[in-house]
């Protein structure tokens, strides 16, 4: 599942090769991934992509006319891929050998641009969505979603709030993106690693200065990762054709029943917030 380095990762390469590009014709291989609007390619055949943010996981796509936004989400398996007029693939996530074949069984989408390159949208468990919504749905889908690291809204100050009154665990908090967006299990994983505080304790036993370690480390390792393309075992292939490598730097994630690489001692997991969560219980406290 893609977490929040990877679909930033997709929307820089989105940026470089759809926006001004005009859309000549939809081709909606599936209703589900539309929200089954029937008005979806009339409302932007013809038109062009002008700009492509994001919060959180959520891309959010704007036109040159089309009054509203088309949100994105690429859930578990979404995926675009950018093939060029010579059908080049120039930008993708996520590839198969496969994947080099399109349309395939699981393209959902496909966007026609004039001078006959193409956007396709691809998705196996259908639970990725294109969506059609006006400005107001947008503003209250994005005052949805919490401080972000990256943004200007990731300050110190806001951080030190989201611990106001809350007895829940680290991760469950960390994973909550109304409080905190765009942090995904891998980074929570990470960040309480490189914080050395043990994911699962309760957030009114941290002390300001662990807090603080929380509040570097969370935005620090969102940066790295970006940085580095995302992660291998959600492989991204981006437009220079590198492949993502954060999966290097992984400390604790994934790394269950092998030695720390700090103090030698066995890296645990346990399920925690529902999720597998990865830590060393002496580097840790
Ligand atoms: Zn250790």
């Amino acid at each position: 599942m893609p977490e929040m380095p990877e679909v930033e990762v997709v929307r820089r390469q989105l940026e470089s090769h759809i926006l001004h590009k005009e859309i000549e014709s939809i081709e909606l291989l599936h209703p589900k991934i539309t929200r089954k609007n029937p008005e979806f390619r009339e409302a932007l055949v013809g038109d062009t992509f002008i700009a492509i943010t994001r919060i959180g996981k959520l891309l959010t796509f704007q036109f040159k006319h089309y009054h509203g936004f088309m949100l994105g989400h690429l859930k578990m398996t979404g995926q675009f891929i950018y093939a060029d007029n010579q059908g080049q693939i120039g930008g993708g996530h996520s590839l198969t050998k496969a994947d080099f074949n399109l349309p395939h069984k699981h393209t959902r989408v496909i966007f026609h641009f004039k001078g006959n390159s193409t956007l396709y949208f691809n998705d196996m468990r259908l639970f990725a969505y294109l969506q059609l919504v006006t400005p107001d749905e947008k503003e209250s889908i994005w005052a949805g979603y919490g401080i972000e690291p990256g943004t200007e809204n990731y300050t110190w100050e806001n951080f030190e709030k989201i611990f106001d009154r809350r007895k829940t665990s680290i991760k469950a908090l960390l994973l909550n993106q109304k409080v905190v967006s765009g942090l995904g299990n891998i980074y929570v994983d990470e960040a309480c690693y490189r914080a050395k505080v043990l994911p699962f304790r309760t957030v009114d036993t941290l002390k300001k200065s662990e807090k603080k370690e929380l509040f570097k480390h969370c935005s620090e390792v969102m940066m790295e990762s970006i940085a580095r393309g995302g992660t291998t075992f959600y492989q991204v292939i981006s437009p220079d054709g590198k492949k993502g490598n954060f999966s290097d730097e992984l400390e604790v994630f994934d790394r269950a029943g092998q030695p720390c690489y700090k103090c030698g001692n066995i890296i645990s997991k346990i399920k925690h917030a529902g999720r597998g969560t990865h830590f060393c219980s002496t580097c840790q406290k």
